[in-house]
């Protein structure tokens, strides 16, 4: 059976987690001295390793290994992996939120572990919790039960009752950088047998948003072409518009040539591109343009082949500087309205008329 790559690739110890070593050594330091708290708080954006981390630290806190904990390979981490290890519970309070799915909880954890050394209650979107399943979880973290550990995950830490903040470890997830998913993608391709352009898996790793989980479902997309994967291949595979369209469009734009620069998004959506996506790598390049415009090595900053940047260059030189800041500020407000919108095609259409003043 197919595995998404994102579950096939889950770190099964820290080394593997990808962009938070800040968390990873206060953990394992923590693993390693036996203080261990009894509640933590993980708070970060989607797809930066929350649950993964959970998981990890469940697993530490059950590994029979006498070296390094997790070890990933005995008998209790594998069965966490696997997700029937009976210790190791894991709720999702977007669908667990009422007071009676606490009370269960709160009985439950009365019980010492089966047969591991501490039962571990992971609860994902902690912050859909009602009110009333707060308040009732606040008991059981006020007088923890022993051989207990809560991890709450949550996208929105401020929704949380500060009663509850205060009593946890709260770890904050960083967006993982360009850089580091780009080496993960270059390792997960090289065990796959894919042969990969450099210049592809950096547009992957850019559009990844600094979520793993979001750039690995992209690698899955692009993965199963076939073939050497180059940077065109991914192009056309996530429906980004190639760099000639961008450079086209802002000739237009600088010749206020309204006509000419409508005629372009529409021509880029019949290809079946998204107009966010669209409005998102046009702001990219105005700000490829502002980089060029004023550094002599713009390829240390932005994520361009050598190639493109001198392509890029003299369109950067003909631009004023006032043309480039109006323009990302057009595409930007667009693309905040157009969060809310049903229609960000025309949303951003008038961003292109306003540029075209
Ligand atoms: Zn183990």
């Amino acid at each position: 059976m197919y595995q998404a790559l994102y579950r096939a690739f889950r770190p099964e110890t820290f080394g593997d987690l990808a962009g938070q070593d800040h968390i990873v050594r206060i953990l394992k330091n923590q693993i390693a001295t036996d203080s261990v708290g009894h509640a933590y708080l993980f708070c970060g954006t989607r797809g930066t390793g929350k649950t993964t981390t959970a998981r990890l630290l469940a697993k530490a806190l059950n590994c029979t290994s006498e070296g390094e904990r997790p070890c990933g390979e005995c008998e209790n981490c594998r069965a966490i992996a696997a997700g029937n290890f009976i210790d190791v519970v894991e709720l999702d309070a977007a669908s667990n939120n009422s007071v009676d799915d606490i009370r269960t909880l709160r009985e439950e954890v009365n019980f010492p572990p089966a047969v591991g050394r501490k039962k571990v209650y992971i609860i994902d979107e902690v912050h859909m919790l009602s009110t009333q399943a707060f308040n009732a979880f606040l008991k059981t973290l006020e007088e923890p039960p022993k051989d207990t550990v809560f991890i709450l995950c949550t996208t929105d830490p401020n929704k949380l009752p500060a009663t509850i903040q205060s009593r946890c470890i709260r770890l904050d997830f960083r967006r993982v950088p360009e850089n580091v998913i780009r080496d993960r993608f270059r390792t997960i391709c090289k065990k796959l047998g894919i042969e990969a352009d450099e210049d592809a898996l950096a547009l992957l790793a850019e559009n990844a948003d600094g979520s793993v989980r979001d750039g690995l479902s992209l690698l899955d997309l692009c993965a199963g072409a076939g073939g050497k994967l180059t940077r065109q291949d991914v192009q056309s595979l996530l429906g980004i518009a190639g760099t000639e369209v961008f450079i086209r469009i802002t000739g237009q734009i600088a010749a206020k040539d309204t006509a000419g620069a409508l005629t372009t998004f529409a021509e880029v959506l019949s290809e079946g591109k998204e107009p966010l996506q669209f409005a998102k790598d046009l702001m990219e390049h105005f700000r490829s343009l502002m980089i060029i415009k004023f550094t002599e090595r713009p390829e240390e900053i932005i994520n361009l082949s050598p190639e493109n940047v001198e392509r890029l260059r003299s369109q950067a030189d003909a631009l004023s500087m006032d043309l480039i800041s109006r323009s990302i500020r057009a595409v930007s407000d667009a693309l905040a309205d157009a969060r809310w919108s049903s229609r960000p095609r025309i949303l951003i259409e008038l961003a292109l008329i306003e540029m075209c003043r």
